[in-house]
């Protein structure tokens, strides 16, 4: 029997980080997830959630990974006794689980019992603001489609405000289930699916929410965007999420994409460019004014530098977000050579060239 190869699995390339592999894996476990397949393909998607499982196990260890490497999919063993899943059982892969999704295991339902808070989803959003905007920090106001507290019922869900106890978890909020996972057959714990682990539901539901205490509506929100950050860093909003009935609501996750400045480029806090000067300039020195993030800038090119030096003016980078350092702008001088010469610069500069 061939291997088959395990980053094709995860479709992640050979060079793939930590992160990426986890990103791949993620998004097919939760597409293979046993909990998830049709009742016609449950055998396939069960083999699916195997393999990739299987295959997330050994790359994700730096140590297995650099043997499956040196080896090659079709010389590697995985496991021991014929077990595809070896040595690693059951508990090893409910922490690989735990790892990739966080402790809830990411599914509605716990597959692995404990304790479940209630809490709405997290919304995402982007931003696109200015080079200058993210230097200096600016607050932008956006248009965001959230569900909120349904103000006809006061976000209870209920017509009248009674609540009657729920008949599947009996007001518990919990339920047992038994599940047949790819590891064997678990006798679990979960939030009841009827009330949401409330463990009440409307006696009658209010007709503008229908039951759920919450409704989509669009809000406008500030977002204060603090000086010094970077492009594809992002901003927690706390509690700008969606509001879920009886539960915390979950935060508005706010990724910036800066604009790419004409003139400047940005490496953490300092800032660079390049500055044209004459030969001239360059020889005699000279004072010339160039642009800042704070405005114009004055600087002295002493008489007799080289092309390529880099100048440095301390202090008008940016501004760091985890501290007050302020980062410096460095100038590359380059010359510039003259092009289309006039008779009479032609006949200067072949003056000085006899004098050298
Ligand atoms: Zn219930
Ligand atoms: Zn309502």
């Amino acid at each position: 029997m061939v291997n088959k190869d395990y980053y094709d699995l995860l479709g992640v390339s050979k060079s793939s980080t930590k992160e990426e592999l986890k990103k791949a894996y993620k998004s097919l476990a939760i597409k293979y997830h046993p909990d998830k397949s049709p009742a016609e393909k449950k055998e396939e998607y069960e083999e699916k959630f195997k393999e990739i499982s299987q295959a997330y196990s050994i790359l994700s260890d730096p140590e297995k990974r650099a043997r499956y490497d040196s080896v090659g999919p079709d010389n590697y063993q995985y496991g021991q006794n014929g077990n595809p899943f070896g040595n690693a059982g059951a508990a090893d892969f409910s922490d690989i689980l735990r790892e990739v999704f966080g402790a809830a295991g990411g599914f509605g339902e716990n597959p692995f019992g404990g304790q479940n808070i209630r809490q709405g989803e997290d919304l995402q959003v982007e931003i696109i603001i200015e080079f200058v905007e993210a230097a200096f920090g600016v607050e932008k106001d956006i248009r965001l489609k959230r569900k909120v507290s349904c103000k006809t019922c006061d976000g209870t869900g209920s017509k009248d405000r009674t609540e009657v106890e729920c008949e599947r978890c009996n007001g518990g909020g919990r339920i047992h289930v038994s599940r047949r996972t790819p590891f064997g057959t678990f006798n679990q714990i979960a939030v009841c699916n009827v009330c949401d682990g409330i463990g009440t539901s409307p006696k009658t539901p209010c007709r503008r929410c229908k039951g759920k205490g919450v409704l989509e509506e669009k809000e406008n929100i500030k977002i204060p965007i603090p000086a010094g950050i970077d492009n594809h860093q992002a901003i927690r909003i706390t509690g700008k999420g969606n509001e879920i009935k009886g539960g915390a609501s979950g935060d508005l996750i706010v990724e910036v994409r800066v604009i790419p400045h004409k003139i400047f480029n940005r490496e953490g806090i300092n800032i660079y460019m390049d500055q044209i000067v004459s030969f001239a300039d360059l020889a005699l020195g000279t004072k010339i004014t160039i642009p800042s993030l704070m405005g114009e800038a004055t600087i002295k090119i002493p008489a007799g530098i080289a092309s390529g030096t880099v100048m440095r003016l301390k202090g008008k980078g940016i501004q760091s977000l985890q501290s007050y350092e302020i980062g410096d702008q460095f100038v590359n001088i380059i010359a510039k050579t003259p092009k289309r010469l006039s008779r009479k610069e032609e006949r200067l500069w072949r003056e000085l060239r006899e004098l050298e």
